[in-house]
């Protein structure tokens, strides 16, 4: 039985792992953390569900065989997605993405209108700060972006984000439909309590599981993972984790933000009124989203749940979008060797949802 290896057991390595088992490999997964699932994983707090931020899948209309992979595990519910923005200068929630209508209620609305009539070519946007002025005028940036994008970053001025086409989500400015965020997406969340954890367990029951243990040697020609103090050996080794921790950081650190979480109950059935389930904060709050679970949920309490996300360079979750990053990301993927793959928002060092992940596991398994 040929043998592989599974350097991370978030959801990329569940998704692999089960892929791999199928295919007829002997899987060992080896996880820095005490659980599977990563980021996506379901935690308990006081009986309310919650995962760090919000974890629902969107999936592309012409890419539903995701979403099938998922449903062959878990019951899938639909939702729809709605995200409010609470701007501090107008003390009001707008929705997200800005929306025409709303405009008419800001109070510099006159402004607004008129930098909208005289806005630049967004073609010709050199980063992530032209492009959203180009798009919406200074005074919206300056409302929704421009403190929002700092804060989520890390960073002093928004012109260092210079690889910015996934910034807006594809709409700088929306009118028709006030509240869908995604159009053309199916959105959803797992039935059960649990969410996605029963998924995670089904992957990896064929597999072995090194828990507790991170990798920081990997001997990449030779097909080798040191697990503690152990060498294992594969025919096949697939890498979630950062790139430059698989070659001892030859190229540089990639730089990552992460997150603080905090969580917050509070004595009433729900906050955010429906159909919102978080909301953005674009000022110099500390934190970038508030996230009411119980919608996603379906979990029924008296009292309600919310999480709280902060920023920091503590932990590791948002790969930069930035072209120098990239760049260094690219010689460490380009470094990879036949056989050793590597997957998952930081093994490509890519802003990657759940649904990218499982196609690439698909594409992945076409080759092999
Ligand atoms: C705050 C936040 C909210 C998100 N919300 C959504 C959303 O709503 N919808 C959506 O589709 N996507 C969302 N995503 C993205 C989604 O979570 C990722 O697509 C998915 O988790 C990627 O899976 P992964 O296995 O690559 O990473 P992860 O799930 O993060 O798993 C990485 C795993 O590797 C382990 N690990 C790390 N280092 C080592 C090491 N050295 N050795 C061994 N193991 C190691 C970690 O412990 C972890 O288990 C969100 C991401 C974040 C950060």
């Amino acid at each position: 039985m040929k043998k592989a290896i599974v350097i991370g057991g978030g959801f990329c390595g569940c998704v692999v792992t089960e892929m791999l088992s199928k295919k007829g490999f002997e899987v060992t997964v080896v996880e820095a953390g005490d659980c599977i699932g990563g980021g996506c994983r379901t935690f308990f707090y006081h009986g309310h569900p919650y995962t760090i931020g919000p974890r629902h899948i969107l999936v592309d209309v012409d890419e539903m065989y995701t979403w099938e992979y998922m449903e062959r595990f878990v019951e899938m519910r639909e939702l729809q997605h709605h995200s409010l923005t609470y701007v501090s200068q107008d003390d009001r929630f707008y929705t997200y993405p800005i929306h025409m209508d709303d405009i008419q209620s800001m109070p510099d609305k006159d402004t607004i209108e008129a930098e909208l009539d005289n806005r630049g070519d967004v073609s010709q946007s050199k980063d992530f700060e032209e492009y959203w002025v180009n798009s919406v005028g200074q005074t919206l940036y300056n409302k929704f972006v421009n403190t929002y994008s700092k804060k989520m970053w890390g960073v002093k001025n928004n012109k260092e984000i210079d690889d910015f086409g996934f910034s807006p989500k594809g709409v700088a400015l929306k009118s028709g439909d006030k509240v869908s965020f995604e159009g053309s997406k199916v959105i959803g969340y797992p039935t059960n309590i649990e969410a996605f954890n029963p998924f995670f367990d089904a992957c990896v029951q064929n597999a072995t599981v090194i828990y507790n243990t991170p990798v920081q040697k990997i001997d990449v020609d030779k097909k080798r993972v040191l697990a503690g103090d152990q060498w294992l050996d594969a025919d096949l080794i697939v890498s979630t984790i950062s790139p430059d921790i698989v070659f001892d950081y030859c190229h540089g650190e990639l730089r990552y933000i992460g997150r603080h979480f905090m969580k917050l109950i509070l004595p009433c059935e729900r906050v955010t009124p429906e159909p919102y389930y978080f909301l953005y904060y674009a000022g110099d709050e500390p934190y970038t989203r508030v996230v009411e679970y119980k919608l996603l949920t379906g979990y029924e309490s008296p009292n309600t749940l919310l999480g709280i996300e902060i920023p920091t360079f503590d932990n590791k979750m948002y790969p930069y979008p930035v072209k120098a990053d990239i760049a260094k990301a690219k010689k460490y993927l380009e470094m990879f060797p036949d056989g050793v793959h590597s997957l998952g928002r930081m093994g490509k060092y890519n802003y990657d949802n759940m649904h990218v992940v499982i196609r690439d596991c698909f594409k992945l398994m076409e080759n092999i």
